[in-house]
């Protein structure tokens, strides 16, 4: 690598893959979004790539490939750079993050409500995105033959099922974006994409990768302009996929291709395929999650267009606080076709409902930062 570094506009000496390597992959902090290597790639520069979850130079010749075009860093979830200029940006003024509206809704729909995590928002949201014609493609989380957690880009409502439900492990969702300049001819020519710029995808991801585009997005960076819609799950943490099925299996006896499904409510439970239910005290799993989430204290993706989660919720129901006027007006469309059906507050409640709900999200944060 050059030893003289470029400086910033400011004078100042541009950080490079190097430096995120030292202050953010090696001490743990990555959280493996990919935001680094799809960008990086996506400008054809050939210099990183992931492996397994952790970004690296490609090989020893490809060092010297780097432009120190600094943006590597600058977009990173885990670097605190244009903090200010993207809380100011996105209205961010709390812990939560801009509210537009917070209700409790759940998706209408039967196939959905089968493999759905909770209410089945976020899918009921792409169903009817593709259904409009108002999104060529979506970023979505499937389990790979060994189970493994891998994003996956979908350009059609039939994957969605496969998507639905929570994998409490990473999927480096960004990483996709790597391979845009690259799409197949039969899909360019299946959804009449007649100019790559122009493609329209929603993101599904956790709060740290919803950063990681909110930046990208601030800067107007590509590839990340193509995300039209940022979808956040709420998250209060996330686990090492072999640690956790390891200690799931020593809890349980259940072995990792028997589980139909798992979710959280205090404590970690599995549904297996006989549909014997196991509960696992949240505790015990601890030594499984990922280094980087002990620090964060993001839980409902302040950075999103929308957000969903279950906390907080009424049974079978989704959370779900919008960001802006256009996701606002995206889930009252999804309401007034009747695909999401909203939770009616009782009278009694109607005046402090919001202020109890969002109370309680800032309290899920505040457990966070205690962690
Ligand atoms: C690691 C993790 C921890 C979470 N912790 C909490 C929590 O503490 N409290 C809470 O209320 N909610 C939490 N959630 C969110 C919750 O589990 C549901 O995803 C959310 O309520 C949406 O439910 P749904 O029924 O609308 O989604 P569905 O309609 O079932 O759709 C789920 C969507 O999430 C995507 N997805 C699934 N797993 C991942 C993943 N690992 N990475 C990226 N995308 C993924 C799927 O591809 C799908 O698009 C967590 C989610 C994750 C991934
Ligand atoms: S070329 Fe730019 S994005 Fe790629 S590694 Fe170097 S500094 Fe990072
Ligand atoms: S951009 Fe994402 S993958 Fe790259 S170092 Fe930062 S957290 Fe890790
Ligand atoms: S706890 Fe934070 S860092 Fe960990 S996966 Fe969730 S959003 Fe990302």
């Amino acid at each position: 690598m050059t030893e003289i570094r470029k400086n910033d506009s400011k004078g100042e000496e541009v950080k490079v893959f190097k430096d995120l390597f030292e202050t953010v992959i090696h001490p743990g902090k990555c959280c493996s979004c990919g935001a680094c290597v799809a960008y990086c790639e996506s400008q054809g520069f050939n210099v990183i790539k992931m492996e397994g979850y952790t970004p690296k130079y490609k090989s020893p010749e490809t060092v010297d490939n780097c432009t120190e075009c600094g943006l590597c860093y600058y977009i990173c979830p885990q670097t605190d750079t244009i903090q200010e200029k993207i809380n100011k940006f996105y209205k961010i003024e709390d812990e939560l993050g801009y509210i537009e509206e917070i209700i409790a809704a759940k998706t209408t729909q039967e196939a959905i409500k089968e493999v759905g995590q909770d209410g089945g928002v976020v899918s009921t949201i792409l169903s009817y995105l593709f259904d409009r014609n108002m999104i060529d493609a979506a970023i979505v989380s499937l389990y790979d033959d060994n189970l493994n957690t891998i994003p996956k880009i979908i350009y059609g409502k039939e994957d969605i099922l496969k998507s639905s439900g929570t994998r409490y492990s990473i999927s480096s969702q960004i990483l996709p974006l790597k391979d845009l300049y690259n799409i197949s001819l039969d899909i360019i020519e299946k959804k009449r994409i007649l100019d790559i710029e122009q493609l329209r995808l929603v993101f599904v991801g956790t709060p740290c990768q919803i950063r990681a585009i909110g930046k990208m997005r601030f800067l107007h960076i590509k590839p990340a302009h193509v995300v039209k819609y940022a979808i956040s799950l709420f998250c209060f943490e996330n686990f090492n996929y072999d640690k956790l099925y390891e200690l799931l299996q020593a809890e349980t006896k259940v072995k990792p291709k028997n589980i139909k499904k798992t979710w959280i409510k205090k404590n970690f439970f599995i549904r297996d395929k006989n549909d014997n239910e196991f509960e696992v005290d949240i505790k015990k799993l601890d030594p499984a999650v990922r280094s980087h989430c002990h620090d964060c204290d993001d839980f409902t993706g302040k950075f999103s267009d929308i957000s969903v989660g279950a906390s907080g919720a009424p049974k079978g129901y989704s959370m779900i606080i919008t960001r802006n006027k256009k996701a606002h007006n995206l889930i009252h469309s999804l309401l007034s076709v009747g695909l999401i059906e909203q939770y009616t507050v009782p009278i009694e409640q109607t005046k402090e409902w919001k202020i109890k709900k969002t109370n309680w999200l800032k309290k899920m944060v505040g457990l966070k930062r205690k962690k």
